[in-house]
């Protein structure tokens, strides 16, 4: 039987990254991913696969939309769904490949297979042709991630009634989609649909969509997405029930008011979060406790009730997050060895792939409100912003947190263009503790969005941004 340092179950972003560090480390590691392509959810069904939808729909939208406005005349411009949908398997392809190659560069033994705690130091991998086989470790860590939850009552056929696994693959632009669960996954992929010329409502039970950023965030792209994208939104209304009759779907929801409403269309997505995903794992075998919500529950070493077991990513509590799970993965590894690693939940930062984007990090104002905190706001709208005019991206603003008193940055919140990528800078000040102040004071390239970062400083600093 073999014998590994380390076993890492499942092979997302959390595990295969888990699996790098342990390796940098000195450790003989091992990997056990079920399916026989590497990168779990968010390599194969997640974050890579729906942003080469989101890409390819954007030019397809900026084509039809916006190139008049620029002086490019197009004529007959046309969407090929299933050539999008093969450009975004070849983007998938080619990105797992790269994991392949990682793990052979690191040494890492992959084994492809189910796997299975026999007790906390052995493991069982079933594989696709029913063999069997089992590996001895010193360490194990969990990494097997999430699935698309549902609601009770409602039967996802995979056909009408879809998750986003099936979303990424429609061979047809839908009619009418209608969405349950205004969050990432729903605002996100219903962006895709809409710009290909879907009408797309989206049933929320909270007041607002993406409720859990900042409010302010959710009520602007709601704003967006209505005038741009033409969705519907219907807030505060909890599902009753979903059905499928041939190609027609039928949604049934009520409002806080008990008022019934009832939506028909082509397809349903479900995206009403995700569920952790531990099944025929074998944790009752090596003594592995769960929480209430079925997550597996760690200490603050990331260490489940088992001493020489670990658990990361979104198999754990916390943000269903690629990055939170690598960040993750190279924790257990660095703690196992010794050392001394940390991470500031806090500083995870949030996006959402929409047009504008939303992205986020720190506190935000009802947070800061409900912590009695005294703050001050700055904000800066793109509209306002010379780079954002070159690109006809006016839409959004930067709004930036400060604490009244040592104006040290708790929060920075924005939607518009490129905000993905700008959010690092919130990032790296609140790492490094800036003031507002500190940031106003730094040469931003001009032009570029990323000046609406310094002018919210300014304005957060001392209500004097430059260009408003
Ligand atoms: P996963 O990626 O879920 O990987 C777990 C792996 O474990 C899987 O490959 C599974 O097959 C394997 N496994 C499970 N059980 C076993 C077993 N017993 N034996 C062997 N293997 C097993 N996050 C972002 O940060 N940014 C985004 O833009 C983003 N977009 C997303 C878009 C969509 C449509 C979805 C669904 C998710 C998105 N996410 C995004 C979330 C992100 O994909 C997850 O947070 C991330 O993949 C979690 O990583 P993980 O390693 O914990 O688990
Ligand atoms: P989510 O938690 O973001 O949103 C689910 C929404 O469904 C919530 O707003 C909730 O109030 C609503 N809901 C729940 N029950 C309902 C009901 N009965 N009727 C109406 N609405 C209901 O979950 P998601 O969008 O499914 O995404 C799942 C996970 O994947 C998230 O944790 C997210 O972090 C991750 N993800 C991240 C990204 C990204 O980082 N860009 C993209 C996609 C997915």
């Amino acid at each position: 039987m073999e014998k590994f340092d380390v076993t890492v179950i499942g092979s997302g972003p959390g595990g295969y990254v888990a699996a790098i560090r342990c390796a940098q480390l000195g450790m003989k590691t091992a990997l056990i991913e079920k399916y026989p392509s590497l990168g779990g959810t968010c390599l194969n069904v997640g974050c890579i696969p729906s942003k080469a939808l989101l890409d390819s729909t954007e030019h397809y939208h900026k084509a039809v939309h916006q190139f008049a406005d620029h002086g490019i005349e197009v004529k007959g411009v046309k969407v090929d769904l299933p050539k999008m949908i093969e450009r975004k398997r070849g983007v998938v392809k080619a990105t797992v490949a790269g994991i392949d190659y990682l793990m052979k560069k690191n040494k890492i033994t992959v084994f492809t297979g189910h796997g299975s705690f026999v007790n906390k130091n052995m493991i069982e991998i079933l594989k696709a042709d029913g063999s069997k086989e089992q590996i001895e470790s010193a360490k194990t860590i969990i990494a097997t991630g999430s699935k698309p939850a549902s609601l009770p009552g409602i039967e996802i056929d995979k056909k009408r009634i879809i998750t986003s696994t099936e979303a990424l693959e429609l061979q047809e632009i839908p009619k009418h989609m209608i969405i349950i669960g205004g969050g990432v996954i729903g605002l996100e992929l219903g962006s895709v649909y809409a710009r290909l010329g879907a009408k797309v409502s989206v049933v929320e039970f909270m007041d607002s969509i993406i409720a859990t950023m900042d409010r302010g965030l959710g009520k602007e792209l709601q704003r967006l997405l209505k005038k741009d994208l033409g969705f519907e939104f219907y807030l505060k209304h909890k599902v009753t029930g979903v059905s499928a009759k041939g190609k027609e779907v039928t949604v049934s929801a009520d409002n806080d008011k008990g008022e019934k409403i009832e939506l028909k269309g082509d397809y349903c997505l479900v995206a009403v979060g995700r569920k952790t995903y531990t099944e025929n794992l074998g944790l009752d075998k090596a003594g592995v406790k769960v929480d209430n919500r079925g997550r597996i529950e760690t200490d603050e070493h990331l260490k489940t009730n088992v001493d020489n077991i670990y658990a990361i990513g979104d198999v754990i509590k916390g943000a269903m997050l690629a990055h939170k799970a690598e960040e993750e993965g190279v924790f257990v590894a660095e703690t196992m060895a010794g050392q001394k690693p940390h991470i500031n939940y806090n500083l995870i930062p949030g996006v959402v792939y929409t047009w504008p984007e939303v992205a986020s990090v720190g506190f935000t104002e009802e947070q800061l409100k409900e912590q009695g905190k005294k703050y001050k706001v700055g904000s800066f709208p793109f509209k306002a912003s010379g780079r954002a005019r070159a690109s006809m991206d006016t839409d959004g603003f930067v709004k930036v947190l400060a604490d009244e008193a040592t104006d040290e940055i708790l929060g920075v919140h924005m939607i518009g263009p490129r905000c993905a990528d700008m959010i690092a800078e919130g990032v790296v000040a609140m790492e490094y503790r800036a003031s507002a102040e500190d940031i106003a004071r730094m040469s931003h390239a001009h032009p570029t969005f990323t000046e609406n970062m310094k002018e919210a400083c300014l304005d957060a600093t001392a209500k004097r941004p430059i260009h408003l």
